[in-house]
């Protein structure tokens, strides 16, 4: 691993975090490890050998430029929610071809945008199909469309990050396949060449991406009897992490890969879509204790990170790991780690056995690498904090804090 204790600190690779957080001026700050990066994308591609294949990295669970630029480097493609990020994948050199824009609520601009660049486009519903032929039109342009099939393959996930139920805001109504391949057929810049599923994400059994691979190739089938040429099957659905610390047997790559590789048609290219079990591990939210307190009933360490720079747990009730990054020699206790933001949301962590710290010490939540920066925002004027990258005993800073003054630029004054 590559965030581990000895003597009592935290390291990340080769550097005590305790060094690093006395090194930098921010608090609180990320911090990624290039080697954990690396390998987990590897544990991809080993999992992939002999298949034919593109790693689609789910650009929405991090988006640090520098970052993206190491994984496009070892050859990894994008999944794109939005124009923005389809610009910020090109501008970090991200090959388009391998590049797939997805989304319910993709706007025209978005759509030209993607049509232009030549990425491919998942239809999400039939104004999407539409708009997105509009946008061909008007760039004058053929497109590699794929179909988001609703698998209603229920994950036992979160609600919130569950996407391939027969409920879910995501996807075509399966009924209607004939009405879209219809569209198609007539439309001459409308090249259909696979179809997508996304089941939801944290999933922790690998057997619910048999079923939905299963159902998948059925609708292959239907579709190539009707006369096209399908080249891609894009199963998307994310693996968990283990951010309890517990559970060392949750499913990997191999297991993802093993449980339908069988079943795939070999001049089928296979899209996967990760984005959590690519970066999820690689961080943390390195945090200052701003001071302990009681009411009583409950202790609280409050420190000076939030839900605005780590929202996960306020937002899904989500657990992340919490440890002191530095030795402290006092009786454990239980605590709430707590926010300086003015809402009961605000919490990193309830009920947690942590010795009491000291103020100024250093607290950090693990697995913070995916899901984090990406949905920090500027409640409580808190401002987007700084990420640094660590390689071997190097540190990088990657992205700057955002300072007052850019907040300040927004307005005219
Ligand atoms: C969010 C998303 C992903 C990534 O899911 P993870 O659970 O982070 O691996 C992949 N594909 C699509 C379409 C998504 O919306």
């Amino acid at each position: 691993m590559s965030f581990y204790f000895q003597n009592g600190f935290m390291y990340c690779e080769n550097l005590r975090v305790k060094e690093i957080q006395e090194q930098v001026p921010e608090s609180p700050f990320y911090l990624y490890s290039l080697r954990q990066i690396q390998k987990n994308y590897q544990d991809y591609v080993s999992a992939l050998k002999g298949l034919q294949s593109i790693i689609g990295y789910a650009v929405k669970a991090n988006n640090n430029l520098h970052i993206l630029k190491h994984l496009q480097n070892m050859g990894c493609g994008a999944v794109l929610v939005s124009g923005n990020e389809l610009r910020l994948a090109l501008v970090a050199g991200f090959d388009p071809r391998q590049m797939i824009f997805n989304g319910n609520g993709k706007t025209l601009p978005e759509l030209i945008l993607a049509v232009k660049h030549q990425v491919m486009v998942n239809i999400d519903s039939e104004f999407d199909l539409l708009h997105i032929q509009k946008a061909a039109e008007i760039s004058d342009t053929p497109v590699k469309v794929l179909i988001r099939i609703n698998p209603d393959v229920d994950p036992k996930v979160h609600p919130y990050v569950s996407t391939g139920i027969k409920n879910s805001k995501f996807g075509i109504q399966n009924e209607r396949l004939d009405w879209f391949l219809e569209k198609i057929k007539q439309n001459d810049r409308l090249n259909l060449v696979g179809i997508h599923c996304h089941l939801g994400s944290t999933i922790e059994t690998v057997a619910v991406f048999r079923d939905a691979t299963t159902l998948m190739l059925d609708f292959v089938q239907q579709i190539q009897e009707q006369g096209f040429n399908l080249c891609y099957l894009n199963i998307g659905g994310g693996l968990g992490i283990d951010y309890k610390k517990n559970n060392p047997r949750l499913p990997t790559p191999v297991d993802l890969v093993d449980s339908i590789r069988e079943l795939l048609p070999p001049e089928l290219i296979l899209i996967i879509e990760p984005g959590r079990s690519i970066v999820g591990n690689t961080g943390i939210l390195v945090n200052r204790v701003t001071g302990v307190k009681s009411n009583g009933n409950k202790n609280f360490i409050v420190i000076d990170g939030s839900m605005s720079e780590l929202i996960r747990p306020s937002l899904y009730q989500a657990y992340q790991h919490i440890d002191l990054i530095e030795p402290v020699l006092s009786n454990v206790e239980t605590f709430d780690v707590v926010g300086p933001v003015c809402e009961s949301a605000d919490f990193l962590g309830t009920n947690r056995q942590l010795p009491r710290p000291p103020e100024e010490s250093g607290l950090a939540i693990h697995d913070a690498g995916a899901y984090c920066h990406t949905m920090s925002s500027n409640y409580n004027l808190k401002m987007i904090p700084a990420e640094y990258l660590v390689d071997g005993n190097q540190l990088r800073k990657i992205r700057h804090r955002q300072e007052f003054d850019d907040y300040l630029r927004q307005f005219e004054i």
